[in-house]
């Protein structure tokens, strides 16, 4: 059984590797370093993100929004 899930998708001859890497993100007027989860090919070294990175990456922005959001607009945003 080999780990499909681990196979560039570009190049289809290389492995990828999750990496992590500090990203600033600008929201209205706040700035905050995020995590973004990304994954890099030992082959073609192209970067990619898997659906699960990309749900990651998602998450982080929309806590951090929420943040920025629950600070200006005081704390009566309900949420589900
Ligand atoms: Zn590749």
């Amino acid at each position: 059984m080999t780990n499909k899930k681990n196979m560039c998708p570009i190049c289809e001859m290389g492995i990828l590797t999750a990496k992590v890497e500090k990203e600033f993100q600008t929201y209205k007027h706040a700035t905050s370093e995020l995590n973004l989860h990304y994954s890099e090919c030992n082959v073609c070294y192209s970067q990619t993100a898997t659906s699960l990175q990309l749900r990651q990456n998602k998450r982080a922005m929309i806590k951090f929004q929420k943040e920025v959001d629950g600070l200006l607009s005081a704390a009566d945003i309900k949420y589900i």
